[in-house]
């Protein structure tokens, strides 16, 4: 592809793309919302936006799901899942330009997402046969006890615009095979690849009807496309005892005590401020393409972007000089060309927020490498940067926010305890790694002394992760978790059996109570 791709309009591709996807036109065309693409600066289409009342009507369609889903088998239910999959598969490549177009990132990150979206209903579809209880042991002589986990109920999901689809999936699929129906409102910066990820839901839904001859219920999985005040409905529905919200942290601070008011359980997956620890044992080669993946991929808009980097003064001087020559020449540029590692930023808003962090790393008196915006690329609404790498004498300042732009913060330290207490003197706790060949000092960052994120690796950077662990954080990042290991329980209700089958009735702690 020529270098010079972003500057032609990416307009008459958009329209076939989201056919090719099974969008209706009526749904892209004419609307009040305006889908931009970060790679030219230009709107794509006129979406149509819902309303509030319209998403009361969509959570009202989704309980209606709900009574019905319930009852069907999770094995079957699985089944729909599985489908969801094989759709996914067919519009993989599809879908993952769609990613790129609306989002910026570079194709293979695109495609990689969808892939997670597949990865994700395979680890369901496993799932729906292993939704276990325990059985207890009694101290009552003649009983048993157990545990059941039952369906929820509906099931709302927020998301941010960087992950625009996968957030959904994680959510989705897990929701299904438990039994729960679905109401998507996503990133106001990314209505088309919803809108197509809605579209293959409902090919997969129309297959599962016609193939394993059921009738999954209408509303199963409902998509509201518009800004925060329908979100707001989501949050405030009495009808949705769960709510998975992915965003800022200023989002889950609005969120989370109206979920709490109401006693509805929320999957706060909120923002992070990543760090890293580059020990003297550190394998540095490894090391140094650690970090350029984790600090430039997805050009720093990853909630487990590296976002601060600790380097022992012992190999400071070795390290970052190879750093900034990595900083200084990767490839800044449509992120559809081959070789390009990182995109545009999102918008202006996220360029001057870069900026601005950028002048306070400065007013500190740190060096700043790059930073500055790459001219010539895309139109006047297209915000493509350098990378920035800003030396700070002390961890002071923006490094103590996040900035959801490509800035590394790097800062010396002197022993691996100044370490795990700067990587924890922040509010956010999601992502961490150390790279290390000291097996002492990798086993205390992921010790209970250790780091305090949700996610704490060792020899590759915070960013990345599969979906078969756990995944969220810990403090300001909301204390959820999504995808894999158990995460599955919090979209089910947990119910306690006691079953009597002596002919007397003994009661528990020793309590009589003869009548
Ligand atoms: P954002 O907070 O601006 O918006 C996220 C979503 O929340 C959007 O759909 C928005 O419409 C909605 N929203 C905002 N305020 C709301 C409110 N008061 N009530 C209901 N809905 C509301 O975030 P963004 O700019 O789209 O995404 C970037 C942020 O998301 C970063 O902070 C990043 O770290 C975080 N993020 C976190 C994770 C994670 O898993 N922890 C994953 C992706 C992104």
């Amino acid at each position: 592809m020529p270098a010079t791709l972003a500057a032609a309009s990416l307009v008459p591709e958009v329209d076939p793309l989201l056919q090719r996807l099974g969008v209706p036109r009526a749904a892209y065309m004419g609307g009040t919302l305006a889908a931009r693409s970060p790679i030219t600066g230009e709107v794509l289409a006129q979406v149509q936006q819902q309303s509030p009342a319209d998403a009361t009507a969509a959570i009202g369609r989704a309980h209606a799901a709900f009574q019905a889903w319930r009852n069907v088998p999770a094995p079957r239910r699985g089944e729909l899942v599985r489908l969801l999959g094989e759709e996914l598969r067919t519009a993989k490549a599809d879908l993952g330009l769609l990613v790129t177009i609306e989002v910026g990132k570079i194709s293979s990150e695109g495609l990689g997402e969808v892939q997670e979206m597949i990865d994700i209903c395979d680890f369901a579809v496993g799932l729906s046969r292993q939704l276990y209880g325990l059985t207890i042991a009694t101290e009552r002589p003649g009983h048993r006890m157990m545990e059941t986990w039952h369906p929820l109920g509906v099931c709302g999901v927020i998301s941010a615009f960087n992950f625009p689809v996968a957030v959904w999936s994680w959510n989705a699929a897990l929701a299904l095979v438990c039994g729960d129906s679905v109401v998507w409102k996503p990133s106001e910066k990314t209505p088309l690849t919803a809108l197509a990820t809605h579209a293959i839901a409902q090919r997969a839904i129309a297959r599962f009807n016609r193939e394993t001859g059921s009738d999954a219920p209408e509303g199963l999985l409902e998509l509201i496309v518009g800004q925060r005040d329908i979100g707001e409905v989501l949050v405030d529905d009495a009808r949705v005892p769960v709510l998975s919200a992915t965003g800022s942290t200023t989002m889950g601070r609005a969120v989370g005590p109206r979920l709490a008011a109401r006693f509805a359980r929320g999957i706060l997956e909120l923002g992070g401020n990543n760090a890293a620890i580059v020990a003297p044992s550190a394998d540095l080669n490894l090391a140094l393409r650690g970090i350029a993946f984790a600090a430039m991929g997805t050009a720093g808009q990853r909630c487990t972007t590296l976002r601060r980097l600790f380097v022992h003064e012992s190999i400071y001087d070795q390290l970052v000089p190879q750093l900034v020559k990595v900083y200084t020449n990767v490839q800044v540029d449509d992120p559809r060309i081959a070789g390009t590692l990182v995109g545009p930023l999102i918008d202006r808003m996220a360029f001057d927020g870069m900026q601005k962090a950028l002048e306070q790393g400065r007013a500190l008196g740190a060096t700043v490498h790059g930073g500055g915006r790459v001219e010539g690329l895309g139109g006047a609404g297209a915000y493509y940067v350098r990378p920035a790498l800003v030396e700070l004498q002390k961890h002071e300042g923006p490094a103590l926010h996040e900035t959801f732009a490509p800035i590394l913060y790097v800062v010396r330290y002197s022993s691996i305890d100044e370490a795990i207490a700067m990587n924890n003197a922040v509010g956010a706790g999601l992502s961490s790694s150390i790279f290390t060949l000291n097996m002492r000092e990798a086993e205390l960052f992921m010790s209970a002394a250790g780091s305090d994120c949700g996610i704490a690796n060792v020899n590759i950077g915070p960013s990345g992760a599969e979906i078969g662990g756990a995944f969220g954080g810990e403090k300001e990042t909301g204390g959820g978790r999504e995808a894999g290991s158990d995460s599955w329980k919090a979209y089910m209700r947990r119910a306690t059996n006691t079953i009597n089958y002596s002919t007397a009735l003994p009661l528990a702690q020793g309590v009589t109570f003869d009548v």
